[in-house]
């Protein structure tokens, strides 16, 4: 299996050839083609599967393929337990992106708020963000998630392991309810099972 059985546009195939990856690892091998075809992803794996990749390349895809939009709001949502995976997550964007002319911003606590404030006034297609950060930015009014069509959970387990459940619920609450969602998590605890029960629509479910 090469990337280019993954039919994804040559901007992405390029800027791969620029990494040292050879081939697809299972988890992007298995993601990349259902996420290309507007499905919902249940997918159970761990931090160094390649799992950024996997739902970065097709969103990139997918994004690219609507075209540029007129509002300033964000497109996809990622959102992620810690400020270490957002920066992670965000080079990622920046990585595969890197031919093509789409935007992504990372915002998470533990900084001040004043340059991410900033930042949100450009335009920005992916918005990665930590959930505590990102509500106090939503209820502060600088942004809205009014235009978001696409989501990832990253690291949902975790996410609730630090206490994130009632910020991500509240969150979820303020996005559209006609999008596509993506939940990764290392471990399939009931509660993940049951957040993925009222969040996807028939998922498409994958375990490396
Ligand atoms: P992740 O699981 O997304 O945190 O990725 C773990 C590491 O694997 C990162 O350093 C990636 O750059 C790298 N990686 C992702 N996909 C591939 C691939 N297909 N081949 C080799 N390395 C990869």
């Amino acid at each position: 299996m090469s990337f280019n059985n993954l039919q994804l546009i040559a901007p992405l195939l390029k800027a791969l050839s620029d990494t040292c990856y050879t081939t697809p690892t299972p988890v992007q091998e298995q993601s990349i083609p259902v996420i290309l075809q507007n499905r919902d992803v249940l997918a159970c794996a761990q931090t160094g599967t390649g799992k950024t990749a996997s739902f970065a390349l097709p969103l990139l895809q997918l994004l690219h393929l609507q075209g540029a939009t007129k509002q300033n709001n964000c497109r996809a949502l990622i959102l992620v337990p810690t400020r270490e995976l957002a920066l992670q997550v965000a080079e990622s964007f920046g990585v595969y992106g890197k031919y093509l002319s789409l935007k992504h911003l990372a915002v998470f606590g533990g900084v001040s708020q004043y340059n991410q404030v900033k930042a949100l006034r450009q335009k920005a297609d992916v918005l990665i963000a930590t959930p505590g950060r990102l509500l106090d930015l939503l209820n502060q009014g600088c942004l809205s998630l009014s235009n978001i069509q696409y989501l990832v959970l990253d690291e949902a387990d975790r996410m609730l392991d630090m206490g994130f459940v009632n910020d991500v619920r509240k969150i979820l609450s303020r996005l559209p309810l006609q999008r596509q969602t993506i939940l990764f998590s290392a471990t399939m605890p009931t509660e993940i099972q049951q957040l993925a029960g009222t969040l996807l629509s028939q998922p498409i479910k994958i375990t490396v």
